[in-house]
């Protein structure tokens, strides 16, 4: 773990979607007034992993696609901190779905930003979970459906960067949901790599903001998923707030607690199912 309160600069390509989405990130930072000392950022592995460098704040740069219970074990351990993990499509959509569809299920109070530009970037330009037909035989993953699958979701967005003013209030609504504790909010930036699969023309003429469209209740987690499979075989780019409701944190099923051992005396609540002290207690003998 790295304190890093003097920001790098970004070792991007210029024109990476990526610097519209840490800009997003640090607008909405400075919107909710979230000081660096309770912003923890997470992230993955490969171009977009490289984030935690260059915003004010605790930075962790997780294993390959491990970067979600790094982040909810921080979502426990202290509640003071607003946990953003951070990371990109191969990272979070191929090694790393498995502990996305957990993150759904068990709803901590954190944000997970996804970079997909459908692609590996930093390994030169193979085919990601979320590639078209045109690079990969498979039909692309959408996270956004699988989320909406979940009672337990509390908040699923889209963005895009060729669409800044609306990233810009997607991330503070998901950042809010946050520090409220509201749960888990998901909230995938189409995120352009211009050096091996620069689709922003195409994104942009696929745009769809579904709350413009009439009848669209983010509240109504069904018809959302319905709606964004329609849109989707549309062949449209379905982004906005897609779906928001309300369900128990992770943190609060954990019944979080002090732990009475020595190392956590006087230190922030974590969680405990049972007497954790007692456990802990026989490491610090
Ligand atoms: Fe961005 Fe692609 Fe360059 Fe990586 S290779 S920094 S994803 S433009
Ligand atoms: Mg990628």
């Amino acid at each position: 773990m790295t304190t890093t309160f003097t920001p790098r600069q970004p070792i991007w390509c210029a024109g990476c979607g990526h610097f519209g989405v840490q800009a997003a990130v640090i607008e909405g930072l400075r919107a909710l007034a979230i000081p660096a000392h309770e912003t923890a950022i997470l992230a993955g592995i490969g171009c977009s992993g490289t984030m935690q460098n260059n915003i004010s704040g605790y930075g962790y740069h997780a294993t390959h696609g491990r970067v979600l219970p790094t982040a909810t074990g921080m979502v426990v351990g202290n509640p003071n901190l607003t946990v953003i993990a951070s990371g990109g499509d191969g990272d979070g959509y191929a090694i790393g779905i498995g502990h996305l569809i957990h993150a759904f299920r068990r709803n901590p109070s954190m944000l997970y930003v996804v970079m997909n530009n459908a692609i590996y970037g930093l390994t030169k330009g193979q085919p990601s979970p979320t590639a078209g037909p045109e690079e990969a035989p498979e039909l692309p993953l959408d996270a956004v459906q699988i989320g909406l699958t979940f009672p337990s979701s509390t908040f699923i967005a889209r963005g895009f960067v060729g669409r800044p003013a609306q990233l810009a209030r997607l991330m503070r609504e998901a950042l809010t949901h946050v520090r409220e504790k509201r749960g888990f909010a998901f909230l995938e930036v189409m995120s352009p790599c211009v050096t091996y699969n620069d689709t922003y023309p195409l994104w942009d003429a696929m745009y769809t903001d579904i709350e413009q469209e009439p009848g669209h209740d983010p509240g109504n987690r069904v018809d959302a998923a319905a709606r964004c499979a329609r849109l989707t075989a549309e062949g449209r780019l379905v982004t906005g707030l897609i779906y928001r409701g309300t369900g128990r944190t992770y943190e609060s099923a954990l019944h979080v607690d002090r732990v009475n051992t020595p190392a956590m005396r006087g230190s922030a609540p974590v969680a405990r199912r049972e007497d954790l002290g007692a456990l802990l207690d026989r490491y610090y003998c």
